[in-house]
């Protein structure tokens, strides 16, 4: 049975994703290291050519990791004034992990969703549903 044949269970993009799996098989790697994309699933041979999440893990990390991290700092910083002891001991490793320890995952579900929902370059329109989704085909808009 080759590829085109086969049905793929319909696996979430967060389920998938959060754990770092491939999202058509669900148990092949994403990543190779700990932020760099494998080519393909070791297990089912997806390429991984279409992931591209470009810019997208960051701009999350920066909006809910970082920006509550450095006001904290700031308003710990104001209210108290601690000596510079406390905020090394305090902001510093917040920052750090409200940076560094989302950026997989969020990696990993942003690349499982351009799968789940076929995210491309743009082209002509045809019916369309997401991977794996019953209910009738979505009719393009007519201009
Ligand atoms: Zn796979």
């Amino acid at each position: 049975m080759s590829d085109h044949e086969r049905v793929w269970p319909r696996l979430e993009p967060v389920e998938t994703g959060v754990r770092g799996r491939c999202p058509r098989c669900g148990e092949g790697r994403l990543f190779d290291g700990f932020l760099k994309l494998r080519s393909e699933c070791d297990q089912c041979g997806l390429s991984y050519d279409f992931a591209d999440p470009a810019d997208g893990p960051a701009f999350f990390v920066i909006c809910f990791g970082c920006i509550p991290a450095v006001t904290f700092a700031l308003m710990l910083e104001i209210w108290f004034t601690p000596p510079l002891w406390v905020q090394l001991c305090t902001s510093v490793p917040l920052l750090l992990i409200t940076c560094i320890l989302p950026l997989r995952p969020l990696k990993g579900w942003l690349v499982c969703s351009q799968y789940f929902f076929k995210a491309g370059e743009g082209r002509i329109s045809r019916p369309w549903r997401p991977y794996g989704a019953d209910g009738p085909l979505v009719e393009p808009r007519k201009p």
